[in-house]
């Protein structure tokens, strides 16, 4: 059985905007008072761990511990079998510090070059942890196959060259709420919800 969540205050493991603002509305409905990392002035921990589950449970028991409340952060990524699971865990380092997902996209299209494998998919881990250290992770999944050239100026990230499974528009493409309603986040965020929060 999960460690449930009791009400109350919880942060987001995460300075980035965006993210914070997503996550918060999605848990709105289950009586969540979220709260930024960055609003409470934590550091963000390195990303020192070797898979997505270790970094999403770093992240989130950094703040959990920092702010002493439970916080919750989410790890993700698009691993390609056919490059050995890369990007993977540094989807977001491909793009470099200019954040130039132009790039890449061309880098993984450059060492796909002759494979004939092209299936591809996203991870996304969301972590939960409490002060005292203990944690809870979720792993949702998004299978699909990668084109080119990129499609689509919705969405970001790998987006434009990635084509959900049993569907022809890249998630670029789509309308924002058809790829949440699929994406490996809302996959993630399901599970989360039944163990953690749901009634
Ligand atoms: P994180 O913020 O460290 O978890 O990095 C996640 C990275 O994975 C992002 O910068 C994107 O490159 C990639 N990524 C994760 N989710 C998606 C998505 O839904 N679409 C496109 N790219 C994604």
């Amino acid at each position: 059985m999960a460690r449930r969540f009791t009400g109350g205050r919880l942060v987001i493991a995460s300075h980035n905007a965006g993210k914070v603002r997503e996550i918060a509305a999605l848990l709105a409905p289950y009586g969540v008072d979220a709260v930024s990392a960055g609003a409470l002035d934590l550091p963000e921990p390195e990303e020192t761990g070797d898979s997505f589950t270790a970094n999403a449970a770093l992240k989130a028991r950094a703040a959990a511990t920092g702010a002493s409340l439970p916080a919750l952060s989410d790890d993700s990524g698009l691993v390609i079998p056919a490059l050995e699971g890369a990007p993977g865990i540094h989807s977001a380092r491909w793009a470099g510090p200019e954040r130039d997902f132009a790039a890449a996209m061309r880098r993984v299209e450059r060492e796909l070059a002759g494979k004939h494998d092209r299936s591809a998919h996203f991870v996304c881990v969301l972590a939960l942890a409490w002060p005292d250290g203990h944690c809870e992770c979720f792993e949702g999944r998004v299978y699909g196959a990668l084109v080119w050239p990129p499609r689509g100026e919705r969405g970001f990230g790998y987006d434009p060259i990635f084509v959900p499974r049993g569907h022809d528009l890249t998630f670029g493409e789509m309308d924002p709420d058809a790829k949440h309603a699929i994406s490996h986040r809302a996959d993630a965020f399901r599970k989360l919800i039944a163990a953690c929060f749901g009634g």
